[in-house]
Parts: C-alpha cells; structure tokens; sequence
C-alpha cells in the first residue's frame, strides 16, 4: 500500500506528509471515517478536544490492527484549557478519550492573545515532551510575533504550524517565517472547506490536464510547496480520492499559476477567524 511521505521537524521526528483532518466530525461517526482513512493509507490522524471526536478516534485507532509506532496522532489544547497546570491537566484527559500513552504532536489551538497565556501554556508543553508523553510539540493560529515571543522566552522553536492555507490565502509570510525558523507550516482547511475554490476555473484547467479532481490538483499544490496537508471529508469515495493526490505531480507553470490565485494582497481570502484577534471559548 502507498503511505504517504513524511516530513522531517526540527526536533528530528517525522510526520506524513499528507493526513487527515476530523473536525465536524461527530464523534459516534469518527470511529468509521478514521478506520475508512487507515483503510485508505492515511497514517496521520488530526483531532483536537474541542472537535469532541477524541473518543472516537481513540476507538477507530484500537479497533484498527495498527500499532501507535504505525500512526501519526495530532490533537490540540484548546482555549479554555491554557496557563502551566490546566494545560498538564487537560493533555491527560486528552489521552484518556485517546486511549494512548504518547502523543506524536500537541498543539496549542489558538493563541488567543487577550488571554495571555499562552507562553505559560507552551511551557507546559515543553514539559510534557521532556517528561516523554509527547513527542513533537507545537502551535497552530499564531502571528510571527507570537511565535517570535515563545521562542524568546523558551528558547524551544515549536517543530510545526498549523494555520488556515489554501490557495486563496497562502499565507507567504507565515510560511517564509517558518522556513527561516526551521517550522514546518500545515495547512487547515487546505480546500478551502470544499467551497468556490473547488469550482475555480484555474484549478478545472489544471485538473483536466492531468487528468485529475479539482481536490487533487489543490492537494497536489500543497504536498509540492512543502506543506503538510490534513483535508477532511466523511465520503468514503472522497477520502479515497484525497490520498491518491499524492499520484498527482504539478509542473512548474501549475504551481505558478495555483499561487496567482492568492486573494490576501486585496484583504480577501480568509475563511475562518484572524489569530491576531480571535479570542473565543
Ligand atoms: P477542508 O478544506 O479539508 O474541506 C473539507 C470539505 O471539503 C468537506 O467537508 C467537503 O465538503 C469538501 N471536500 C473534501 N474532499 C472533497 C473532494 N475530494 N471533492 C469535493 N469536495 C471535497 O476543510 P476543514 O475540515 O476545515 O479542514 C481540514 C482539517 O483541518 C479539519 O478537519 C481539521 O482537522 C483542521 N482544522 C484545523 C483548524 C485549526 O484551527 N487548527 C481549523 C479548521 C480545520
């Protein structure tokens, strides 16, 4: 079976290159999508407790036949839960509805700098990978200078973030950052939810030439400039036809013409909500 390729963090462990997201996901209906993922050659699996599907993927990965050494699990501390010891408390529930010993990457879900919390809740997160529950930590909806920050104060340069990238907002300065600091970038909603980029006339063009879907040629995009990749979808067919974007090679004019279609230079292209703000429970 093809397995997807992995990319190497700064603290020297590997994660898959392509996985798969769960969020929107119920949790009485992850069991089957995430065993239907495993089935279709994901290994990389991204939950985070507020999606409230943790139990769910925690019983698709022990129903599975896989060992945890043959996954790549992903969850996330979220808001509610950040500052030093509410961050080690919550991580244990986590595991719990997880039914692990380790985890292969924590996440701190959004910084949510009203709250201010967040370099106390990272060094929780440093703790817990020296304690070894944890094998790669890192951030996900960060500006630069929260990043800049927790790097100053801890000295520990986070191995991965995961921010909202697709190709109407390609977020070439987070990446450009990234790269810089030795961070790998992910990319949430990578299709942009399913929407009008799906439709885009550029990406039907691209799709027709080699011969592929409009989802494809958008995770094609991602794999080539050096993202890691986490679509989501509850369709077997479709989860199918996700992986199988890693048989799906751009050329040098695709990949060209996919990033003239960032929208962020107008103020446009965002989906969700702006880090630099966003504060919700
Ligand atoms: P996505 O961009 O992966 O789009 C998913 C939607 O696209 C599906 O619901 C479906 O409608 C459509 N779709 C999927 N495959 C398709 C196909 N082959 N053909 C046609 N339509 C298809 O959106 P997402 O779920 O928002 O993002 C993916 C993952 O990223 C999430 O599941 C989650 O794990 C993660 N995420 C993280 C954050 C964060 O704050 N860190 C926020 C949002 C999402």
């Amino acid at each position: 079976m093809t397995l997807s390729p992995t990319l190497t963090f700064n603290d020297g462990n590997q994660i898959p290159q392509l996985g798969y997201g769960v969020w929107q996901v119920e949790d009485g209906v992850a069991e089957k999508v995430v065993r239907q993922a495993f089935e279709a050659g994901y290994r990389h699996i991204d939950t985070a407790k507020i999606y409230g599907n943790e139990a769910g993927v925690g019983r698709a990965i022990a129903s599975s036949g896989l060992s945890p050494e043959q996954l790549f699990i992903t969850t996330k501390l979220w808001n509610a839960d950040q500052g030093y010891e509410s961050t080690l408390a919550a991580f244990e529930e986590s595991m719990d509805r997880l039914g692990l010993e380790t985890l292969d990457l924590y996440l701190i879900h959004w910084m949510t700098p009203k709250r201010d919390k967040y370099v106390d809740t990272w060094k929780a997160l440093i703790e817990l990978q020296k304690r070894g529950r944890i094998k790669s930590i890192g951030v996900s909806n960060f500006t630069v200078e929260g990043l800049e920050r927790i790097i100053d104060e801890s000295g520990v340069v986070p191995a991965i973030h995961q921010i909202e990238l697709h190709p109407y907002f390609s977020q070439r300065e987070l990446r450009e950052f990234g790269t810089a600091k030795g961070i790998l970038t992910q990319a949430w909603s990578p299709l942009g939810q399913g929407g009008e980029l799906l439709e885009d006339a550029t990406v039907a063009s691209i799709a027709a030439k080699h011969s592929a879907t409009p989802a494809q040629v958008v995770i094609a995009w991602h794999l080539a400039i050096g993202n890691v990749v986490i679509p989501k979808s509850v369709t077997e067919s479709r989860i199918r036809e996700n992986f199988a974007a890693l048989e799906v090679s751009l050329d040098t004019d695709d990949i060209v013409a996919i990033n003239a279609l960032d929208r962020s230079a107008k103020g446009e292209g965002r989906i969700g909500a702006d880090p630099a703000v966003a504060d919700f429970a």
